[in-house]
């Protein structure tokens, strides 16, 4: 891809801006441009899209996704020492580059939103990528600002997104995107793809928003499944007891004796609507 837009290799561009990888930031950067394309392309057609990006870092996925035909990106980066680097390539896109110089947690993504079409895609920081996710999803209009969510995260927190029930990985953050969203996990990218490589595999997840989750408040689901994960091997009788225990579960018609990782997203918003 370096020769694709002209720019120069990512190598390069991290010598010449003295950015070595603060692990503080989350800081692994992929500096393939052929698997950053990859993980662009998994977000679908980007034509008339405006892309948010959360961590540009160095500009390897904003490359491919600027490649790639995205309308605009805008790009949160907390790590102000990546701003030369990305203002290269801004310089190498006119007006379709903007770098917000940000703590993406406190960013108001759903204001960033004009009228365009808006995809998100990251390579997320490890320490900040499920509260971003679960950020995401919680919005009590729906469906939300963004039409996908295509991220990378750690394979054991991707697991976690896409499991379902009687799955070891399902819990709260399962329940949470299965309620909203269809989320499937693209591929795997192994440690040595990144600089400096990770402790551990990563995965590429895609989500999108179901157009009519079953209707329930987010707050309640949140209190239902918080309980009943938090004594996940408990029979759900004895873990829901603070928010009525066995009246509860009958009220919503689930066997008391059952445990948690064996109830569905539709079973878990039934017992938060009959809170
Ligand atoms: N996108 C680049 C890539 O794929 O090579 C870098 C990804 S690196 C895993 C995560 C990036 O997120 C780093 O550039 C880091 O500085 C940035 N970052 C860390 N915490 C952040 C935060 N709270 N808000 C915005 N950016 C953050």
């Amino acid at each position: 891809m370096a020769a694709l837009d002209g720019l120069p290799p990512l190598r390069d561009v991290i010598q010449r801006h003295g950015l070595d990888a603060r692990k503080a930031l989350g800081q692994n950067f992929l500096l393939d441009l052929n698997l950053t394309q990859k993980v662009a392309r998994t977000a679908g057609s980007l034509e008339g899209v405006t892309v948010f990006e959360v961590g540009p870092g160095p500009g390897g996925l904003t490359r491919a996704i600027l490649a790639l035909g995205a309308k605009k990106v805008i790009a949160v980066e907390r790590d102000s020492r990546c701003l030369p680097a990305l203002a290269e390539i801004a310089d190498h896109y006119p007006g379709r580059l903007d770098v917000i110089e940000g703590d993406a947690l406190k960013t108001d993504f759903a204001t960033l939103a004009a009228n365009d079409p808006v995809k998100i895609i990251a390579n997320l920081p490890y320490n900040v990528g499920t509260q971003l996710l679960v950020n995401w999803l919680l919005p009590p209009q729906w469906p939300p600002f963004w039409q996908s969510l295509t991220l990378m995260f750690q394979k054991e927190v991707g697991q976690r997104i896409v499991a379902q029930e009687d799955d070891d990985h399902y819990g709260r953050l399962g329940v949470l995107c299965g309620w909203r969203t269809q989320a499937h996990m693209a591929f795997d990218i192994s440690p040595q793809a990144f600089t400096p490589p990770p402790k551990v595999t990563s995965t590429v997840v895609h989500l999108t928003p179901k157009e009519n989750p079953i209707p329930c408040a987010v707050d309640k689901l949140e209190r239902v499944t918080q309980a009943a994960f938090g004594q996940r091997r408990k029979m759900l009788r004895q873990s829901l007891k603070p928010l009525g225990g066995e009246g509860l579960l009958l009220k919503a018609d689930i066997d008391p004796q059952r445990r948690a990782e064996t109830l569905s997203v539709e079973e878990f918003c039934r017992l938060a609507n009959c809170l």
